[in-house]
């Protein structure tokens, strides 16, 4: 098992592959890449933006990352774009990187995309309703969610607020999942980020669902938009009263260099959960259900029991 520089092993569940060609895609898609850097400098905790050259490594970037703070394994988002250039890395360093496929169900491909993430053995496919402008309980999504479940894949979707200035958040409910979970009751669905700013509804998903989790990641600064105050620990202590330990799944939304992995997410969030755990009974194998065995658990994937180098 590999330590992390926090004292237990971890395994982070939500990152994003950002390569050459995804960042030249998301410029496209946008007005310009100063416009990026200004939202991006007014809206996270990133201090810079850099550009991909032409011959970096993401890969080995990644992995000195990893290494550096002992994180077992890292769930990537993949975009059709940069899918090749994943899968090499992948091969390159075993057991140490989680694939989860971008699907927008609008696009004529999106369940051929989905039958290769079950193929190439990704482990999740992750729709962005407020990106892609669809409900989560719309028709159009339906066969994405039979063919996940044909291929034994985990959904993750993305509710709420979203650095993206152009998100619509009529799409950002997660109480739109609920029919789909209902539907699907053998499909696994992972709301990120606690539902970017619709916690509530999160929490109420707990009680009404089985099939739904929620996912830790990023610095949960949507508590900053709403109408009363949060913190991490307290985010954390109503996650854990209304879904229970199994239901908590860690991630740092870890994306761009030179910040690389965002260490910080992982020490704060640890922090939290440390000091809510004894507070409420809950064991170090409650702990590790978040940092680690959760996410095995919904997406089967096998991690690397030590470093590569
Ligand atoms: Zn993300």
């Amino acid at each position: 098992m590999i330590e992390s520089c926090v004292g237990i092993p971890v395994i982070d569940a939500h990152a994003h592959f950002m390569t050459r060609s995804t960042v030249q895609s998301i410029v496209e898609n946008s007005q310009s890449i100063s416009k990026i850097r200004e939202r991006v400098s007014s809206h996270t905790d990133m201090k810079e933006f850099q550009m991909p050259g032409k011959d970096w490594d993401i890969g080995e970037a990644w992995i000195k990352e990893l290494n550096k703070y002992g994180i077992t394994a890292i769930g990537m988002m993949v975009g059709e774009e940069s899918w090749e250039e994943f899968n090499q890395v992948r091969k390159r360093y075993p057991g140490r990187f989680m694939g989860n496929a971008n699907i927008n169900p609008a696009k004529d491909n999106a369940i051929e995309l989905v039958k290769r993430a079950g193929r190439d053995n990704f482990q999740a496919i992750k729709l962005y309703p407020t990106s892609w402008d669809f409900h989560a309980y719309d028709e159009i999504v339906y066969p994405i969610y039979e063919e996940a479940l044909k291929q034994g894949l985990l959904v993750m979707l993305h509710f709420g607020i979203t650095i993206g200035s152009t998100a619509n958040l009529r799409y950002g409910n997660p109480l739109d999942i609920q029919k789909p979970a209902h539907d699907f009751p053998d499909l696994n669905f992972m709301i990120a980020h606690f539902g970017a700013g619709f916690f509530r509804e999160v929490l109420l998903l707990m009680y009404q669902t089985e099939n739904v989790f929620m996912d830790t990641s990023g610095s949960n600064s949507w508590m900053k938009y709403l109408p009363y105050d949060l913190s991490l620990t307290k985010i954390f202590e109503k996650a854990l009263k209304a879904g229970g330990p199994n239901r908590i799944v860690f991630g740092t939304d870890s994306s761009f260099f030179p910040r690389g992995f965002r260490i910080n997410i992982l020490e704060d969030q640890y922090a939290a959960v440390s000091s809510i755990c004894p507070q409420f009974c809950y064991s170090p194998d409650d702990v590790d259900k978040i940092f680690r065995t959760n996410i095995l658990r919904l997406n089967k994937f096998e991690p690397a029991s030590e470093i590569s180098k």
